[in-house]
């Protein structure tokens, strides 16, 4: 039999569950539920160091490069396969956007009904575009994301429906194979790893994610965990939930995490710090990705590197040391948001001569 020299019967990644298999609460009864998430870009942040002139080695996670848009997919697939197991005819959650468009999404793969409960406000129109394409039963709910998370709460414990939020531990499960490729990237841990924190369950997964590749043996030791929300929804910089948050960071608009002690173990664990950064440094740092590393990623995802260019400042890193941002999810889920802050606005109708001009301009 003859065949074609670039066929290969192996899948080149089968996702984080075949990929991480025995790190994970499944048997060879789970179906695995998957898109094949996971295996996302780690880049190194060589334009941005030079161009702010950053002694460090940073590297950016881009976990927006992820089937649907966000790191929510990591969870998600795991989540989903337990649920299949289960038997579950139907899931659940509460989110400001990625949640439901990665759970209607693994919903629809495994052939199970999603309903997603969204809080008032702005919602990026991107996430809700997801949710309504893979058939979610999508409801806006009068109050905040805290609210619409009790909601749901109550559903479940009335009806046989499956929670997929991050108290669903299946979700912090998945969600730790971002520390597992961030070593096996780099071919050790970081010495720090800064992320945003909205409702805490993924710096509270890439914790134990560390951990755990430590206790195997598989690195020598784990990084400093930073954790960064917006100013205006600090609840564990404030020591205290935070009834009306506000920020443009939609995805960490959050006043009353889920998983706060984890961020807080997670923290102390590491020796590390969890700190606020305002709208502004946010969407400064934002812009800088995108301009100069060729990444587009969202306002949420930027907290991270502002969080760490506030430190640096702080002179609070040793020179040279590895440095590890996520950038947690896709800047296209809200394009509108991004035109808007990029302050641009196109000539329309542009003739030769003002083409001519730009080009002399820029070159
Ligand atoms: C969910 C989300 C976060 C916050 O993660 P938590 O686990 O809630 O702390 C940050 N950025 C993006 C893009 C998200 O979707």
């Amino acid at each position: 039999m003859v065949t074609d020299r670039c066929s290969r019967s192996k899948i080149l990644w089968g996702g984080i569950i075949e990929e991480y298999r025995k790190f994970f609460p499944v048997t060879e009864k789970t179906p695995v539920i998957t898109l094949q998430e996971g295996n996302t870009p780690l880049l190194k942040a060589v334009n941005l160091t030079k161009r702010l002139n950053i002694e460090l080695d940073l590297f950016l996670k881009f976990d927006g490069a992820n089937p649907t848009g966000s790191f929510k997919d990591r969870g998600m697939t795991l989540a989903l396969s337990k649920a299949a197991e289960d038997n579950a005819k139907a899931v659940i959650c509460a989110s400001t956007g990625n949640t439901s468009a990665a759970a209607s999404a693994y919903a629809a793969r495994a052939g199970i009904k999603a309903i997603v409960v969204i809080p008032e406000g702005k919602i990026a129109l991107g996430k809700l575009a997801q949710a309504l394409m893979h058939g979610a039963h999508v409801l806006q709910l009068n109050g905040n994301f805290d609210e619409a998370l009790n909601m749901v709460k109550e559903v479940v414990s009335n009806y046989p429906i499956t929670l997929v939020n991050s108290i669903n531990p299946y979700r912090i499960e998945g969600q730790k194979s971002a520390a597992f490729e961030i070593c096996d990237q780099l071919g050790f841990a970081p010495r720090y790893h800064a992320m945003p924190v909205g409702n805490a369950g993924n710096i509270t997964a890439y914790w134990k994610g560390y951990k755990e590749y430590k206790t195997e043996g598989i690195v020598s030791k784990t990084p400093v965990m930073l954790g960064f929300q917006a100013a205006g929804a600090a609840p564990l910089v404030n020591g205290k939930p935070i009834e009306k948050p506000e920020t443009v960071a939609t995805a960490i608009r959050i006043g009353n995490p889920a998983s706060w002690k984890g961020a807080i173990s997670a923290r102390d664990e590491s020796g590390g710090k969890i700190d606020a950064v305002t709208d502004e440094e946010i969407l400064s740092a934002y812009k800088l990705i995108a301009a100069n590393e060729g990444i587009f990623c969202e306002p949420a995802s930027a907290a991270s590197l502002a969080g760490v260019l506030k430190l640096y400042k702080q002179n609070y890193f040793e020179k040279g040391e590895t440095v590890v941002c996520t950038l947690t999810g896709h800047g296209l889920k809200d394009p509108d948001n991004a035109i808007k802050v990029s302050g641009e606005t196109i000539k329309v109708r542009a003739e030769f001569n003002e083409v001519k001009k730009v080009i002399e301009r820029i070159l």
